[in-house]
């Protein structure tokens, strides 16, 4: 088999970005490029080293020393450590944003998960996918869903984590983000050939399977 193409999913807050490119990398037995997990993993580190997010020498050392590896089997690790679950805990999701929106921090990322996507084969995830890290992508794909039904979904998921919440809440929390992504500038600009799926009526299983499809016409 020769190097695979390089499918990037971009997506709104809560529209299965993570499940679908997970499954999807799994089925097509490529790489899946959490780029969420390489934030959150930077941001717990710098919450340990107790680096504020400014763009100073201190976090500029940190992402220069910090070594971040996402494994085959969907474990994180920093500096040989496994931190999936710690990257997972309400603190980090709190703190990420702020160091994400530096664009000291968005460079060193963006180098790293483009030399990650570089020998190709991979589902790489996340918001500034198809405009600002691979652009050249053979399959771009923004993930998209009603406000209802996004709110539905993670509703359900909160309660069977067993968390106390409206359904109300959820959907105005995911309005929020919404609002947020959209004042978000990743200093590129809009990409062409981005295909819109939208899930709103499509179960997981539909939504892998339609991906796959799509896949495969682009080369997979
Ligand atoms: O997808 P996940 O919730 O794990 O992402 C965590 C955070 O990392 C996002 O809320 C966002 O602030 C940041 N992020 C980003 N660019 C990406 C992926 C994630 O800024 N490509």
């Amino acid at each position: 088999m020769g190097r695979g193409i390089v499918i990037a999913i971009d997506g709104v807050v809560s529209a299965g970005k993570s499940t679908t490119a997970r499954l999807l990398a799994s089925q097509l037995g490529y790489r899946h490029l959490d780029t969420g997990a390489m934030y959150r993993a930077l941001t717990l580190a710098a919450l340990r080293a107790q680096v504020a997010p400014v763009a100073d020498a201190a976090l500029e050392a940190l992402l220069s020393r910090l070594r971040i590896d996402l494994e085959p089997d969907g474990r994180v690790l920093l500096d040989g450590e496994d931190v999936s679950e710690a990257i997972r805990q309400p603190e980090i999701s709190r703190a990420v944003g702020a160091y994400a929106d530096l664009p000291l921090v968005r460079r060193a990322m963006v180098g790293q998960q483009q030399r990650l996507g570089a020998a190709g084969s991979v589902v790489a995830e996340g918001r500034d996918m198809a405009s600002a890290v691979f652009p050249q992508a053979e399959l771009k794909i923004r993930l998209v869903a009603d406000l209802e039904e996004r709110a539905r979904r993670r509703f359900s998921e909160l309660r069977t984590k067993g968390l106390a919440i409206s359904l109300e809440q959820v959907g105005a929390d995911i309005r929020r983000r919404d609002q947020q992504d959209l004042e978000r500038d990743y200093g590129a600009s809009s990409p062409t050939g981005v295909l819109e799926v939208d899930t709103t009526t499509l179960s997981i299983e539909e939504q892998v399977a339609h991906l796959a499809a799509l896949a495969r016409q682009a080369g997979a």
